[in-house]
């Protein structure tokens, strides 16, 4: 993490490293999804296998969560992708969605919402009740680095929401930044 939050960290290694720390994120997050027994036949013989039981779907944040896809991908490359828009009134920090395209009918799947900083937890909160729309029951939150603020409200919110993170940092500043966080997290992602 600290190469992530160091501020010269150039924005090639800074991919890099959010798709390594998105990796180990997904498969911690991963870990006890259900699984159902199937029979496939080896060269020599049927035996009894395992395979992940429901369906799996991402859903990034854009566009700081595209930073996270491809690693979730790696892990679990038949899953399925949605995407959300968001963008936070500056003034009031209230989130609206500006863009949407999420896979129908979602009441079966479990649901991977990508979001790698967890601020004030309004986005994320924004982003769950919109997947709940779709009929999203499992909904799962990866987040890279996440504030007290975040956490607090998304347990007010949306308490069946698991939240998995690589960093639990201090508190957020005046200007709802995670401190001592590691800045804008798309701005670094593609060096604006
Ligand atoms: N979004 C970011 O990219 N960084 C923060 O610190 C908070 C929200």
């Amino acid at each position: 993490m600290s190469r992530l939050r160091h501020r010269d960290t150039p924005c090639d290694e800074f991919r890099r490293l959010a798709r390594r720390v998105s990796l180990l994120i997904a498969a911690e997050a991963a870990r006890d999804l259900e699984l159902a027994s199937v029979d496939i036949d080896t060269p020599l013989e049927t035996t009894r296998a395992q395979r992940l039981a429901n369906r799996v779907v991402a859903v990034p944040v854009l566009r700081a969560g595209l930073g996270m896809l491809d690693a979730f991908l790696e892990l679990m490359p038949a899953a399925q992708v949605g995407y959300f828009g968001l963008e936070r009134n500056e003034e009031t920090g209230v989130a609206r969605r500006y863009y949407e395209k999420v896979p129908r009918d979602l009441g079966g799947a479990v649901v991977f919402l990508l979001d790698p900083m967890l601020a004030t937890g309004g986005s994320a909160a924004h982003a769950i009740e919109g997947l709940r729309g779709f009929g999203a029951l499992g909904v799962r939150l990866l987040s890279i680095v996440a504030a007290p603020e975040g956490v607090r409200h998304l347990e007010a919110e949306a308490p069946d929401v698991h939240v998995y993170t690589a960093a639990l940092d201090r508190e957020l500043n005046d200007k709802r930044y995670i401190v001592p966080g590691l800045g804008d997290f798309g701005d670094r992602l593609y060096g604006t």
